[in-house]
């Protein structure tokens, strides 16, 4: 029997990478195009167009299914780009369908959190473990949690929006609504945000000599040269973090938490809550925590790998 291959195809906000994938997690070929999304014609253009320029070209094994992970809201089961925060998708585009249509082949879509989890699940820590929590922290917050094998989707394919759990009754005004969410003190875009309207108080911080090219990693950096700011924004980080984490370890009992997104990166945030999540849950659920590490997968790949993972389930290979 001939190989088995995916196709899968990450889009985000600014790029979309298409690829073939190997039912081993193997990436034959991939393409990177630019994604266009002054309106929305333009935007789904440009992924029917990163599909069409790439499936043209492929001269490899008949692809068995096409995934496609997306950012925004998805219904898996319809197959339905609901809409999108970042992207000009502001009604349903019933996005499976259609590609199905032109390619004759079946197509699942989900968001690109519960795809990058889902590569955890075939290609991570889930070839070990069938019970962890998947932490990425980058410009937002996100979690995939995933109990006996299975993603937790919730009823309507919600379950995991971490980043809203209130870890400070009083704390920073998150864009949902609510004050003190975990993610505008913890993710890089909220630690930048804070940053940049504390700085007029601060007028010695080190901060200030890094103007628009201000990083995470240089905040912490800056914290443990002592810096007030820079240690304040990262306390609140690191105490917000903690509780998030220890909370949801009482809550699920899971066995591993394994963590990407560029704001953990540098290990920095994680190595300050390490000893509050390990510490900090009930004895025995604590015990069967085994630990927080890094993904092994790699970072610029986890998308395409998870866009492909949703091709592989849909494609009667689990
Ligand atoms: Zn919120």
């Amino acid at each position: 029997m001939s190989e088995s291959v995916f196709i899968g195809v990450d889009v985000g906000a600014t790029k979309i990478l298409v690829g073939a994938v190997r039912q081993t997690g193997n990436i034959i070929s991939s393409r990177r195009f630019k994604m266009e999304h002054e309106t929305r014609a333009i935007t789904l253009h440009s992924i029917h167009n990163a599909l069409e320029v790439f499936m043209q070209a492929w001269d490899g094994p008949a692809p068995r299914a096409i995934g496609i992970g997306l950012v925004g809201q998805i219904d898996p089961e319809t197959g339905t780009w609901l809409e999108a925060m970042n992207l000009p998708i502001k009604s349903p585009v019933p996005l499976a369908g259609q590609v199905r249509d032109r390619f004759g082949i079946p197509v699942a879509l989900d968001n690109d959190v519960h795809a990058a989890t889902m590569a955890e699940l075939h290609w991570g820590i889930g070839t070990e473990s069938k019970d962890f929590l998947y932490l990425n922290i980058g410009t937002g917050v996100s979690a995939g949690l995933v109990f006996g094998g299975q993603l937790l989707r919730g009823s309507k394919n919600y379950a995991g929006e971490l980043g809203h759990m209130v870890v400070q009754s009083d704390g920073e005004l998150c864009p949902c609504g609510r004050r003190g969410c975990l993610e505008p003190i913890v993710s890089g875009g909220g630690m930048l945000a804070r940053v940049k309207k504390e700085l007029p108080n601060h007028p010695d911080s080190i901060l200030h000599s890094f103007g628009k090219t201000l990083t995470t990693h240089q905040i912490f950096k800056a914290a443990d040269a002592g810096d007030p700011l820079a240690g304040k924004i990262s306390n609140d980080a690191i105490d917000s973090l903690g509780t998030a984490l220890v909370n949801l370890v009482n809550l699920l009992n899971p066995e591993w938490i394994v963590y990407g997104g560029g704001t953990l990166s540098d290990g920095w945030l994680i190595d300050h809550v390490r000893e509050n999540v390990e510490t900090g849950p009930l004895t025995m659920i604590r015990k069967s925590l085994k630990g927080i590490i890094p993904s092994r997968l790699n970072p610029e790949q986890v998308g395409l790998l998870g866009a492909a993972c949703l091709a592989l389930d849909i494609g009667g290979i689990k």
